[in-house]
């Protein structure tokens, strides 16, 4: 069957790896990519995939999410992958690149492939081909970026991001926090966390001493009121935050039957209440100093941090308005949009909405079975958080992979009468049975889509991991994964 080419728009990590993808399954592609000609404030070179910034695609253990991503998309055939192997320099525990190497070499692969037609060029409007997949990434050039805004509505292009962070539900102090809603309007989504007048200062104080990450020459003040850095906010004066995301209003502690002097609200990230959100704790403040500010807050003295707070230039989507579970825009069939303007955060994130974007294009334009990945894979749990409606006031906002996009492991059965209690399961091993899990329903979808699996150079089965680990010599109860309340 002879098939026109898919239009890709963007040759960086999503574009890339989704030329890539489709040519494995046999559609050819023309890939349109503007640099050298126009430039965007970030990008340096004229090579395809250049890493703007960080050249870490982050953690390499199946501990960590993106560790687990990785080698699902080594497994899946990923080329980013396969090349980033190639260009490792030693970072311990994290897969970093030299990044010339790394897209130079994207770039002879990809410019030498017979079926991709790689176009010099600016694309300014949406391509009339289709399909086409627009890959344009956080930087989206104007007049795309412009006419993408008409077709969807100005409303649902985000120009910037205003991310809070995430911290985990096992890590918060529950002696301490407690549910309710303000007035207590509908049920109790919200956990509360007290802080006297004492605790408020110290806070304030931290927060204004914080290292802040420093406004690129365009970003500045373009900040909107709806989703100002909290600590912008804060320095407006010292009551701004009682007025804001820190008003106390229509709370009462249980514990001291009293309305605290102010509080941090917390929501639920995902539906099994894993992992919780700061509610409108935005931050421009340096990891580090997120880790020790937030930390100071009652409840939070331990919280592990699944996600850290950001605001920056970013072109993204209102993925779960605008976009069906294929990645198509649900109001122009057959554009198809992959990578950071779809709504995912980072490098490795980004190639794999390109991957996915790219395999089941094109098996559908050959009549074959294109099904999505299996939700308990981190591939899946992508997906999973481009659909899910956003739980920020600034609406949906791009994210990193994080085991809050995958469903928990389910509770163990209740031990038989006169048996102990289950133990709960250490987080280490929890996550590698999560991503022993993935794995296992990789393997099915992968058979599915007739491609064979291949583990990446250091890949080490969670199973041997966790046969290694102490946590694995026989207990005297079953194993539970449950977390806090
Ligand atoms: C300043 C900055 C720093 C970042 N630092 C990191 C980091 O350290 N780690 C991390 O994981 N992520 C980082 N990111 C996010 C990063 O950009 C993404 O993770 C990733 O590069 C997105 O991949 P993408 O393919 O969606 O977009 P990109 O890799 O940006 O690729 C998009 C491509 O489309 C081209 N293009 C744009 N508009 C048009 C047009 N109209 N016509 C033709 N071509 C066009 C661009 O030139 C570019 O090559 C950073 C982003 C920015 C802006």
């Amino acid at each position: 069957m002879t098939l026109d080419p898919i239009h890709i728009i963007g040759g960086g990590m999503a574009g890339s790896e989704a030329a890539w993808q489709c040519i494995q399954q046999g559609v050819p592609v023309v890939l349109h990519e503007m640099r050298p000609t126009v430039k965007t404030f970030a990008h340096t070179g004229q090579d395809l995939a250049e890493l703007v910034c960080s050249n870490s695609m982050r953690g390499a253990s199946l501990m960590n999410a993106v560790g687990l991503l990785k080698e699902e998309l080594h497994q899946a055939g990923s080329v980013v992958m396969r090349v980033a192997h190639r260009c490792r320099v030693p970072a311990g525990g994290a897969l970093a690149v030299d990044r010339e190497a790394f897209s130079a070499e994207m770039t002879a692969l990809i410019q030498a492939h017979p079926g991709i037609d790689v176009v010099p060029g600016e694309v300014t409007t949406i391509p009339e081909d289709r399909p086409c997949i627009l890959a344009t990434g956080p930087l989206t050039a104007d007049a795309l970026a412009a006419d993408i805004a008409q077709h969807v509505g100005a409303e649902h292009l985000a120009y910037y991001d205003a991310i809070a962070p995430i911290v985990s539900a096992d890590s918060i102090d529950w002696d301490v926090v407690w549910r309710q809603s303000r007035y207590d309007k509908g049920t109790a989504d919200y956990v509360n966390c007290p802080l006297d007048r004492a605790q408020y200062d110290t806070f304030l104080a931290a927060v204004l001493e914080a290292e802040k990450v420093q406004s690129k020459a365009f970003e500045k003040a373009k900040y909107f009121e709806g989703c100002l850095p909290f600590e912008v906010m804060a320095e407006r004066g010292p009551r701004t935050l009682l007025y804001g995301p820190m008003k106390p209003v229509g709370l009462t502690n249980p514990r001291t039957g009293k309305r605290p002097h102010a509080v941090v609200q917390l929501r639920a990230e995902d539906q099994a209440a894993t992992a919780y959100n700061l509610v409108g704790f935005q931050s421009r403040m340096k990891w580090p100093a997120q880790k020790e500010v937030f930390r100071l807050i009652p409840g939070l003295e331990k919280a592990e941090f699944m996600r850290f707070g950001a605001v920056h230039r970013n072109t993204f989507l209102q993925a779960p308005i605008l976009l069906d579970a294929t990645m198509q825009l649900n109001a122009l069939p057959g554009v198809y949009v992959a990578g950071q303007i779809a709504g995912v955060e980072g490098y490795v994130e980004s190639a794999a909405g390109g991957l996915l974007c790219g395999i089941l294009l094109a098996r559908r334009l050959l009549d074959q079975p294109a099904p999505l990945p299996p939700e308990t894979t981190a591939l899946g749990g992508l997906i999973t958080h481009m659909q899910r409606p956003p739980v920020e006031k600034a609406g949906y906002q791009p994210s990193n992979i994080t085991w809050a996009h995958v469903p928990p492991l389910p509770p163990p059965a209740p031990p038989e009468p006169g048996q102990p209690r289950p133990k709960k399961m250490k987080k280490r091993d929890r996550y590698l049975h999560m991503a022993d899990r993935a794995l296992g329903d990789l393997k099915g979808w992968l058979g599915d889509l007739g491609i064979d699996p291949t583990p990446s150079p250091i890949f080490i089965p969670p199973s041997d991991t966790l046969a290694a680990s102490d946590h694995a010599k026989p207990r005297s109860g079953p194993v539970t994964s449950e977390a806090a309340p």
